[in-house]
């Protein structure tokens, strides 16, 4: 299994390279794939999620001597990648060349200035989580077989936890409350997820006992961690959770991978949150009549906006209506797509429309779960979840004005068709495994909200104003987390800011705004990353269209984007834009 996956990316990476230019990119192939398969050794709990199984028996290791090493390694191939001559390397091994160069730059900069393992530790609480929870619930080997590995991992967690505590000097308090609860949470998986998995299969009684063993043993060393975190290391940290202008403009540009300057993405998003603010409010005044009977008077643009959307919301599903409802919007978007020529969409391998496991449930009404790039043969879900039994009727309908029928359209736009499930089956089909295990979250996020802005372009739900406008409130919400987190991380936004910004300006509601707040707090640039890949994407296409002339075709234009796996969008303008 795993000799067979590692055959197919050397015979792709052979298969790409030119025949004149075999030499050079022969020697780039050998190298690409050493600095895969050591950089999978680093971070083996990442390689199981790709789909790279041959570390599944490891978890990371952050001892000091590991990660100075480590560092020596990213500067190493540093000096090796950046030795080609990109001129004599074929387009696509050029491009993955710079890809590469720019990821390790990335993770120099992790190591040696945003020094994440010292100051965070949701880092050590994800890393036990995942490895776990990947090897429990993804089926791509037999059972049994994944036990073992989860055996060796559990045995490593009090190493681990020894490490974690070595390198947390000082933590901002939002990111220690944070990560005791996410603790207990994986304490619970150990408890709970691991003894009811191990309880599906036949096991050797030797193995029971084994396993036994090693559980309680990781379980007490975790509750000491928890206890360290709140009696420890809380009291005496003083960390800002802002993580300064130096370093957010530094993370940006190593995350993003942009030509885009946060300076400049802050002020494209200050410029599209006015002008949204207008399209919607012409929406609205034509639908306030609608709705209620009578043009507004003496009202403002936002006001306006909100007495709208307030009646839209209030077209939802019933509870037992959700599954059949998304479902029933997955063909119409299949249909539409096809109908309005957008896109040669491949219906051999269906999505699989499921209710959400157990362990999933809580986030978001419905997201998406792929497996892993390098991983074969296993299926996509689209996961649905059900609205828990204990909810009071209050929080049942808040939940549904949420999801009313427009967001729940827009939300599989995004998550599915043709967002996230139809821009991974392109971007799997590309040959370049650098580009499969390192690729741009910009891309990849600004392709869904692309998606919704295409969806609504051609006239979705024959160009129902309510669908347009609960289109822009979902845009608007882009823009904002744009805006958020930039001024949290570079400058002194306060939380009631923040929160009039989300609930007056971007209209959403507390629940809403207090949760995104605190994601705002507790990473920084991904919240960007959205709003940027949109913007490029947008750029992009301005430009080709110049470039074609007559001969522009938008479905050409979207084929064209997915068909070279997921690199920053910066290398898909100089491959699309190619003369
Ligand atoms: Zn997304």
């Amino acid at each position: 299994m795993k000799l067979k996956v590692i055959s197919v990316f050397v015979m792709s990476l052979i298969f790409i390279s030119g025949c004149a230019k075999q030499s050079e990119d022969e020697k780039f192939s050998r190298l690409v794939n050493n600095f895969i398969d050591e950089y999978f050794k680093y971070h083996p709990v990442v390689a199981t999620w790709v789909g790279y199984h041959k570390y599944d028996h490891l978890l990371d290791d952050f001892s000091g001597e590991m990660l100075r090493e480590k560092l020596e390694w990213l500067k190493n191939y540093r000096k090796k990648f950046s030795e080609f001559d990109l001129k004599k390397l074929s387009r696509d091994n050029s491009i993955d060349c710079r890809i590469l160069i720019e990821k390790i730059d990335e993770m120099i900069f992790e190591l040696e200035e945003l020094k994440e393992h010292e100051w965070n530790p949701l880092v050590y609480n994800s890393v036990i989580g995942d490895g776990l929870m990947y090897l429990i619930t993804q089926d791509f080997a037999p059972a049994q077989e994944r036990l073992k590995n989860v055996i060796e991992r559990v045995k490593q967690i009090p190493r681990f936890v020894k490490q974690a505590k070595e390198n947390l000097k000082d933590a901002p308090q939002i990111h220690i409350e944070t990560a005791i609860r996410q603790n207990k949470g994986n304490i619970n998986i150990l408890k709970n997820d691991l003894t009811k998995f191990a309880d599906t299969l036949e096991i050797s009684s030797e193995l029971k006992t084994e396993l036994k063993k090693v559980v309680d043993s990781a379980i007490s060393s975790l509750e000491e961690y928890g206890k360290w975190l709140e009696n420890d290391l809380k009291p005496r940290s003083k960390r800002d959770f802002r993580l300064g202008k130096e370093l957010y403009y530094k993370k940006m540009k190593y995350y993003l991978k942009t030509n885009l300057t946060p300076d400049e993405i802050l002020s494209l998003a200050e410029k599209e949150k006015s002008k949204t603010h207008d399209e919607m409010y012409q929406l609205a005044l034509k639908l306030y009549k609608y709705y209620y009977g009578k043009e507004p008077k003496k009202m403002d643009k936002l006001s306006v906006i909100k007495a709208v959307l307030d009646k839209v919301v209030l077209e939802h599903p019933k509870p037992s209506e959700i599954m059949d409802r998304i479902k029933s919007d997955l063909n119409y978007l299949t249909e539409f797509i096809k109908e309005k020529n957008l896109l040669t969409l491949d219906e051999s391998k269906p999505l699989v429309v499921r209710e959400t496991p157990e362990y999933q449930r809580g986030v978001a009404v419905a997201s998406l779960e792929a497996p892993g790039p390098l991983e074969k043969n296993m299926k996509t879900f689209y996961n649905v979840s059900p609205i828990p039994e204990d909810w009071t009727p209050e929080q049942v309908e808040s939940y549904l004005r949420e999801y009313n029928y427009y967001s729940l359209l827009e939300l599989s736009i995004h998550e599915a068709i043709p967002g996230h499930y139809v821009q991974l089956y392109y971007s799997n089909r590309c040959p370049s495994i650098v580009r499969s295990v390192f690729w741009s979250g910009t891309m990849v996020e600004g392709w869904a909200v692309y998606a919704e802005r295409l969806m609504v372009e051609n006239g979705i739900l024959n160009n129902d104003p309510r669908m347009k406008l609960i289109h822009l409130k979902w845009y608007i919400r882009v823009i904002i987390n744009a805006i958020l987190d930039h001024k949290i991380h570079a400058g002194g936004m306060t939380q009631d800011e923040a929160l009039d910004l989300m609930m007056r300006e971007g209209f959403q509601e507390r629940a809403e705004a207090e949760g995104k707040w605190k994601r705002a707090c507790l990473t920084s640039a991904q919240l960007s990353s959205y709003f940027t890949g949109f913007q490029e994407i947008m750029a992009l296409r301005e430009e080709y269209m110049k470039l074609k002339g007559d001969k522009f075709n938008i479905k050409e234009f979207n084929e064209n984007l997915l068909s070279h796996g997921s690199p920053p969008v910066k290398y898909l303008r100089e491959i699309l834009l190619e003369r």
